[in-house]
């Protein structure tokens, strides 16, 4: 049977039964990603790669238990995000399981290869026939560079003569990139550019560009993202786009009980905040208990309410100052271009995501070419948000050294 025809067979167009207020939303703009409904699960397009993928994907850093695991891809989730490096290459081996248990045309599987100073395109590709040999696959179907944060990445003659041998040899389906920071120029270049098919990038409630428009109401805070004029661009273009980071506020582990509704938890209204974007096909998240997985996926279909936009409101406005929005302005004004939004995003791992090793592996890599602070404070009067930049900086060091 063909890739996905089982689906095809048997999935519905948007029907009827489809909440009004996304199909009223989907109607309203130029190209929305196009959706399918097959039992509870609903499916987005995936730009142009024809993939229908579950609105809610699974992280694979670190994958839950394979009970939970096959439990979650039974409920209708068919795409899993991974990387040559998480949970030191055993996430992809859980997947490869995965997929012979249940078909290999039963899951699209991204997975990503990093590009560093010392790469060539050997080891580039050497990193992704890894992957191949873990995942027990003949082929991957978004391949992705890891992190890409600055626009020369997406051109480095590296990567794409990589990409072009492993193309010709039919060793992946589409390509894409992930990016966490400097979103705007990275995502600007990529649809200049419109080598990449998918793009996986950090948004959530916290994503917006300050100072565009006075924040007094929700609605207005939500119009000053920098991003959604891009998302449009890169649907026009049949750019798959697939959020990630969309729970910041720590993953589940800090207690945000003052922001829960009677019906729903923090953590869904901004699952749902991100997939009343039209142009988002998915939401990357983890789900790592029964609690979790049932959390996440009941907000599949359902629309944000009044008093769960209040609460974002509430959330965002006590908790702005202290959130970094990877806008990348304090790594450029460094005098010694530290990169700070990276070491705060290894920072984050360590003390709200409780990724202890992760974090300082990740940090230990970085730490030989990281020069030494001139405690100019250039970073924190520059940052956009009013994060104290520096003293962040100098935790990171303490904590992750
Ligand atoms: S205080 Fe340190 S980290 Fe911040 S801009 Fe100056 S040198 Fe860079
Ligand atoms: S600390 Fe501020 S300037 Fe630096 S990336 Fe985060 S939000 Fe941007």
């Amino acid at each position: 049977m063909s890739q996905r025809r089982w689906f095809l067979q048997t999935s519905l167009y948007l029907g009827a039964s489809w909440p009004l207020w996304l199909r009223s939303s989907l109607s309203s703009v130029s190209a929305p990603v196009k959706v399918k409904k097959k039992g509870e699960m609903i499916y987005r397009q995936l730009g142009r790669t024809g993939f229908y993928v579950s609105e809610i994907s699974l992280g694979s850093s670190p994958l839950p238990e394979w009970g939970l695991f096959r439990e979650i891809i039974d409920r209708g989730v068919n795409y899993i995000d991974s990387s040559h490096t998480y949970q030191g290459g055993n996430a992809e081996r859980m997947i490869g399981r995965l997929c012979r248990e249940v078909g290999r045309d039963k899951i699209y599987v991204a997975t990503k290869f990093h590009l560093r100073p010392a790469d060539t395109v050997s080891s580039i590709i050497r990193t992704v026939e890894g992957s191949l040999r873990r995942l027990q696959s003949d082929y991957i179907d978004v391949l992705m560079i890891h992190g890409v944060n600055h626009p020369a990445e997406l051109t480095d003659e590296r990567v794409l003569e990589a990409l072009a041998r492993l193309k010709k040899a039919g060793k992946y389906r589409y390509q894409g990139f992930s990016c966490h920071q400097n979103h705007l120029e990275v995502m600007a270049a990529a649809i200049e550019g419109n080598l990449y098919d998918v793009i996986q990038i950090g948004y959530n409630v916290y994503d917006l560009k300050k100072g565009e428009k006075p924040i007094r109401t929700y609605p207005e805070y939500l119009g000053t993202s920098g991003l959604k004029p891009l998302f449009r661009r890169a649907a026009s273009q049949g750019i798959g786009l697939v959020a990630m980071k969309a729970l910041k506020v720590g993953g589940r582990r800090q207690d945000l009980s003052q922001f829960q509704t009677k019906s729903s938890s923090i953590y869904q209204a901004m699952l749902k905040w991100v997939l009343a974007n039209p142009y988002i096909s998915t939401v990357v998240t983890e789900m790592l208990t029964y609690q979790q997985m049932e959390e996440d996926l009941a907000v599949v279909g359902e629309h944000l309410s009044r008093a769960e936009r209040k609460n974002l409101y509430r959330l965002v406005a006590q908790t702005s100052h202290l959130t970094c929005r990877m806008c990348g302005t304090c790594q450029k004004v460094c005098p010694q271009s530290i990169p700070l939004p990276t070491i705060l995003r290894y920072l984050y791992y360590f003390e709200i995501q409780q990724k202890y090793s992760l974090a300082k592996e990740a940090y230990a890599r970085l730490k030989p070419a990281l020069k030494e602070c001139l405690s100019c404070r250039q970073c924190e009067e520059n940052c956009p948000y009013q994060l104290p930049v520096q003293d962040l900086f100098q935790s990171a060091q303490k904590i992750l050294a």
